[in-house]
C-alpha cells in the first residue's frame, strides 16, 4: 500500500491502474477510522480491482464554530488500519493541495441541501459536494461507496453525479453499528461513558418509530412526537430535527410510508450524532 499526497501523483497513479486493465473503487474519509470505514473498504475492494481511500479533513465543510481544528486526525494510524483492510492507495492531500492560493469555484447544491443538515450547517453540503467533485477528479473511479450513515451527503453526492454526468457509479451502504445499537462515528471518540449512555436513546428511539409504524401508525407528527419523548427523557442535550422524509428527495412526509427514512441529529454534550432508519 502507498500513500500518496499530491494530487498530480494521484492522477497519474490512476492513469497507471486504468492502462493497466483495472478498475478503482473509492472511499473517501475524514479519517480516523473505524468498523464503519472499514466495512465501506470491504465494499470497495468487492466492487474494483484497486482499492483507494482517502483521508482528508476537509475545511469547506465546517462552519466557523465547528469542530474542525479538533477533529481527530492521524494519518499513521488511519494508513495502517488501511493497509492492513486491503486498500492499495490512501490519498491524503494537505488542505492547500485541495484549496490552493486563488481557488474559487464551488458546486452549487440544490433544494435537497436546504433540509435536515443544511438547516443546521449553511454551506455544509457545498463544501461537501466540492471536495467529492474534486476527489473524483484526482483519483478517477470507477465506484465510490458513502454510507447511508450520511443518507443526505450520499443522496446529494448521487444527485451530483446524476447531473453532472459523473461517469462513477456512487454505492450506498448500510450504517454500522457499535454493539449496543449506536452508529459508529469518528466523532464518537467525543463521548464520555455517560455520554455513551445517554447516546443508546438514539437508535432506541428510532427503532421504536419503526416498531409503532408496523404497528399501523402512519402519522409522521405522532411518531416522531414519541421519538423526541425517548430523546429527550432520556437526557439527550438537544434534537436538531428528527424527520420523516422521502427517502429519494428527502421533502418531510406527513403520512409515512415504506422505505421512508427517519432522519435525526442530536447533541448529546457537545458532540453532533446523525443517524438515521429506513421504515
Ligand atoms: P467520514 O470519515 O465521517 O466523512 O465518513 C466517511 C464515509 O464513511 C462516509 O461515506 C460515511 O457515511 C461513512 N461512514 C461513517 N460512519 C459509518 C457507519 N457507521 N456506517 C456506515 N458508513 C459510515
Amino acid at each position: 500500500m502507498v500513500i500518496v499526497k499530491s494530487p498530480k501523483q494521484m492522477q497519474a497513479a490512476a492513469d497507471e491502474a486504468k492502462r493497466a486493465g483495472k478498475s478503482i473503487a473509492f472511499v473517501p474519509t475524514m479519517g480516523a477510522l473505524h468498523e464503519g470505514h472499514l466495512r465501506l473498504f470491504d465494499e470497495g475492494k468487492r466492487r474494483g480491482d484497486i482499492l483507494v481511500a482517502s483521508v482528508f479533513v476537509n475545511p469547506s465543510q465546517f462552519g466557523p464554530n465547528e469542530d474542525f481544528s479538533k477533529y481527530p486526525r492521524d494519518i499513521e494510524s488511519d494508513a495502517e488500519k488501511a493497509r492492513l483492510r486491503g486498500a492499495d492507495i490512501v490519498f491524503a492531500p494537505a488542505p492547500s493541495d485541495i484549496y490552493p492560493e486563488g481557488f474559487e469555484t464551488w458546486v452549487e447544491v440544490g433544494e435537497m441541501a436546504q433540509r435536515l443538515c443544511g438547516i443546521f450547517r449553511p454551506g455544509h453540503f457545498r463544501g461537501v459536494a466540492t471536495v467529492a467533485l474534486k476527489l473524483f477528479n484526482i483519483v478517477k473511479p470507477n465506484v465510490a461507496i458513502f454510507g447511508e450513515k450520511d443518507y443526505q451527503q450520499l443522496k446529494i453526492i448521487e444527485r451530483m453525479a446524476r447531473d453532472f454526468n459523473l461517469d462513477i457509479e456512487i454505492v450506498g451502504f448500510p450504517i454500522v453499528r457499535e454493539e449496543g445499537g449506536i452508529a459508529m462515528s469518528s466523532r464518537n471518540k467525543y463521548l464520555s461513558a455517560e455520554d455513551r449512555a445517554r447516546a443508546l436513546a438514539i437508535p432506541a428511539a428510532l427503532n421504536h418509530i419503526n416498531a409503532k409504524f408496523a404497528g399501523g401508525e402512519t402519522n409522521a407528527e405522532t411518531l416522531t412526537q414519541a421519538a423526541r419523548a425517548i430523546l429527550l427523557g432520556s437526557g439527550i442535550d438537544s434534537i436538531d430535527y428528527i424527520e420523516i422524509c422521502s427517502p429519494d428527495t428527502l421533502r418531510k412526509r406527513e403520512i409515512a410510508e415504506p422505505g421512508d427514512v427517519v432522519a435525526l441529529a442530536a447533541r448529546v454534550g457537545a458532540t453532533r450524532l446523525l443517524d438515521n432508519i429506513k421504515l
